[in-house]
């Protein structure tokens, strides 16, 4: 995973502070094939901007830089029902291209599987004003944008499956006499070794050990 760099612009015209609860992913690319992650960010910043345009992250092929907190509005969809619900990232169209897709598959992946998503929760900027954007995603009526879409859910599909492999099912050597024992007893069921016991379920346990069942 590449670097993920938390560089806040300060409240202002595009960035007014007003909370958003995200329900979508909006994803953009720059429309500049010069300028990288950190040229977009300073863009932001820079006094002859006048646009009233921002987004949340911008990512190239080397980092991700976050300009504004995901829980605050960000002016990237040109609609309002879009800038109210999405978190908006822009792709950059500078270096190498792959790499860049790649580090936006990954990061889009992750945001998806924190916030329990599936990839239903991406749009295109396209989706919300019909501004060919993602333009990089836009070849042979859209081809790319379904095939990042099917990248990200590739990718979400191995964190989900990482979760679930990281499981531990043997318990640890030192214990493993004693919980073959609790197991034989009927003391515990022989589940789940390395998770912790509530004291409920340890009332059981030593009931269950007073009763000799
Ligand atoms: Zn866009």
């Amino acid at each position: 995973m590449m670097n993920y760099k938390i560089n806040h612009i300060p409240i202002g015209k595009i960035r007014p502070g007003t909370k958003i609860t995200p329900e979508f992913i909006t994803i953009h690319s720059t429309a500049n094939e010069k300028s990288t992650a950190l040229n977009e960010r300073n863009w932001l910043t820079n006094p002859s901007n006048d646009r009233i345009a921002s987004w949340h992250i911008v990512v190239d092929e080397k980092e991700a830089i976050e300009a504004i907190p995901l829980n605050e509005i960000a002016y990237h969809a040109g609609d309002k029902k879009g800038n109210n619900t999405s978190i908006g990232i822009e792709i950059c169209e500078s270096g190498d291209r792959a790499k860049t897709i790649q580090n936006a598959v990954e990061l889009v992946a992750k945001m998806l599987y924190e916030r329990g998503w599936g990839v239903d929760k991406l749009k295109r900027h396209y989706d919300w004003s019909g501004k060919i954007c993602p333009r990089i995603m836009s070849n042979n009526n859209w081809e790319g944008w379904r095939g990042f879409v099917i990248s990200a859910e590739r990718e979400l599909n191995k964190l989900k499956a990482g979760e679930k492999s990281n499981v531990n099912h043997e318990p640890s050597s030192w214990a493993k006499k004693e919980w073959e024992w609790a197991k034989d007893k009927g003391l515990l069921d022989g589940n789940r070794p390395k998770d912790s016991i509530t004291r409920e379920e340890l009332a059981i346990v030593l009931h269950r050990l007073k009763e000799g069942k």
